[in-house]
């Protein structure tokens, strides 16, 4: 039986731990690599070289080139960048008025597209998913206007592990001539990613949801005349994001990244097994539950389900106390609970969407864990189930 002293973390949609192939590498940049990659002299050019091999090694990894690959504080940095960006660009260089994304969107895309459109004044049309979560390429071009400075659409959600089809939506993109950004945040973790195959523009990836550092991700852009820059100072990162870079962590998530691809195939079969197996056990032991997001065109290592009469907050919470941290795709407020903006675009009903419950396993996590998991699941809903029936 689990104990309190060994919780099972089963949140690696949420983060990761940093894998210690990954931290090893990272060291000497804390150490004797601390210079300053600006710097003219030997510190600097140490510094210098670590963050260039590691921007060549990214951009090799992804099918870009290194000048295409700008590096950020994180995947929250590189989408607000992307958006910004290139929406205040498009709007001074062709009078670009207009933005579309998708219901489905990290809140890093959703609040930042909410904030240009009532800051700035854009136009903000947001496409509908299907009840899979998924976003059609003929759903985003019925929204295409001339005015579009961009499009924004999510490689893969992170609530229902759904995955887009991306290529396509780049194919309609391009035929009106709109940059195409996407979160390749979940995504990227998971699934082989190749710019010229899919065909955008931008697109954002984020260290520490593939056994990289925290704070620190990639924004890949295809041509600089896309976006203007947003944050100003010296002239690093193609003169489009000002500031020192963070050498050591950007090691580490080129490190990190190498790591996913030539363990891909070993971590997706491993990972695809455990979540079937979640999935299975789940919906056979509990009555009024379904899955969400898409049935096969999914993460490999995530399961998401609503239940029907429990709140999902107090859920998480109760398998918390009995050592399963989990997670739920509502950000319910405390005293005001509502079912996430994602799962409500999906059209699910309220009474289900409120009980959501996001299993996201990792390459660590056992079969014992997981039955472990399925034993106690049952009687957790149950016991609210009760409460809420009362
Ligand atoms: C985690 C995540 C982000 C934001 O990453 P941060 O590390 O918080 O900046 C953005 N998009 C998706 C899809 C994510 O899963």
């Amino acid at each position: 039986m689990v104990t309190n002293n060994s919780p099972v973390y089963l949140d690696y949609g949420a983060t990761t731990p940093i894998d210690p192939r990954v931290w090893e590498v990272m060291l000497p940049y804390f150490k004797e690599n601390f210079g300053n990659p600006a710097s003219t002299h030997r510190f600097g050019q140490k510094a210098e070289s670590g963050l260039e091999k590691a921007r060549r090694s990214i951009a090799e990894g992804i099918g870009a080139r290194p000048e295409q690959i700008i590096f950020t504080s994180g995947a929250t940095e590189s989408d607000n960048l992307a958006l910004r960006g290139s929406a205040f660009a498009g709007r001074a260089k062709r009078g670009a008025n207009h933005i579309v994304i998708s219901g489905v969107e990290h809140d890093a895309i959703s609040q930042t597209a909410e904030q240009l459109a009532q800051l700035h004044n854009f136009d903000l049309d947001i496409v509908a998913p299907d009840e899979f979560g998924q976003i059609s390429a003929m759903a985003v071009a019925e929204l295409i206007r001339e005015d579009t400075a961009l499009v924004s659409i999510i490689m893969a959600n992170n609530e229902v592990g759904t995955i887009n089809p991306i290529a396509e939506i780049a194919k309609v993109c391009k035929k009106f001539g709109v940059p195409l950004h996407t979160d390749a945040v979940q995504a990227g973790a998971y699934l082989p990613i190749d710019v010229e195959v899919l065909g955008v523009d931008m697109l954002s990836l984020g260290a520490h949801k593939f056994y990289g550092p925290k704070g620190v991700g990639v924004l890949y852009l295809r041509e600089k005349e896309i976006l203007s820059s947003m944050q100003t100072g010296g002239g690093h990162e193609h003169n489009l994001r000002a500031g020192t870079q963070n050498t050591a962590y950007i090691v580490g998530m080129a490190k990190a990244y190498e790591l996913i691809q030539s363990e891909m195939e070993e971590r997706t079969n491993n990972l695809q097994e455990k979540r079937d197996a979640i999935i299975t056990g789940v919906l056979n032991r509990i009555a009024d539950c379904k899955l969400s997001g898409h049935p096969s065109e999914r993460l490999p290592n995530h399961a998401s389900f609503i239940i029907k009469g429990v709140d999902g907050n107090a859920l998480l919470m109760h398998l918390d106390s009995k050592g399963f941290s989990c997670s739920s795709g509502s950000a319910c407020k405390t005293g005001d609970p509502k079912p996430s903006e994602v799962l409500l675009a999906m059209n699910l009903d309220p009474i289900w969407a409120l009980g959501s419950l996001r299993i996201t396993v990792g390459i660590h996590t056992s079969q014992e864990e997981i039955q472990q998991f399925l034993d106690v699941l049952p009687e957790a809903v149950e016991a609210l189930r009760i409460v809420e029936a009362a």
